[in-house]
């Protein structure tokens, strides 16, 4: 089996079968988030401990990257601290602009299945919708924040 393979199973696997998806309630902090390019659409709920992420789940709709995406983002975030995650979200940007033949980098775990995403650039912004709207989740804790990646 070729990486590519992998990838594809990964996604296709995840899209299937996504993990955390639901609503936590109550949660400490909300955000929606909205690709209008393709009509993905998420909300995410978080339970924090200090600026631990102790859980999370994602609910809504989007196309298979944008749920795909979601899932494996919940599964690796789960747990780690703002700075984790701030250090995952720019290993998984880089990932996503790089250039169809670098490298992936090393630390992503299963994140590394979104490398499969830079060969179609009109759909990275739904691979990286959930990350922008982790962020604002993270960054407004008081309230429900508002992300279109417009
Ligand atoms: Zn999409």
């Amino acid at each position: 089996m070729d990486l590519k393979d992998l990838y594809r199973d990964v996604i296709l696997d995840h899209n299937k079968n996504p993990r955390n998806f639901g609503k936590l309630d109550p949660c400490d902090t909300s955000a929606d988030g909205h690709n209008p390019l393709c009509g993905d659409r998420l909300t995410l709920t978080l339970r924090l401990e200090g600026d631990r992420v102790s859980d999370i789940r994602f609910d809504g709709k989007g196309c298979a990257i944008s749920t795909a995406s979601a899932s494996l983002m919940t599964e690796a975030v789960k747990g780690l601290d703002a700075r984790a995650i701030a250090a995952l979200r720019g290993l998984v940007h880089d990932t996503l602009t790089a250039s169809g033949d670098s490298a992936v980098p090393h630390g992503l775990g299963k994140l590394a299945a979104l490398a499969g995403v830079r060969e179609y650039p009109a759909r990275v912004k739904c691979a990286s919708l959930c990350w922008h709207t982790l962020n604002a989740a993270l960054a407004h804790r008081d309230g429900t924040a508002a992300v279109s990646t417009e």
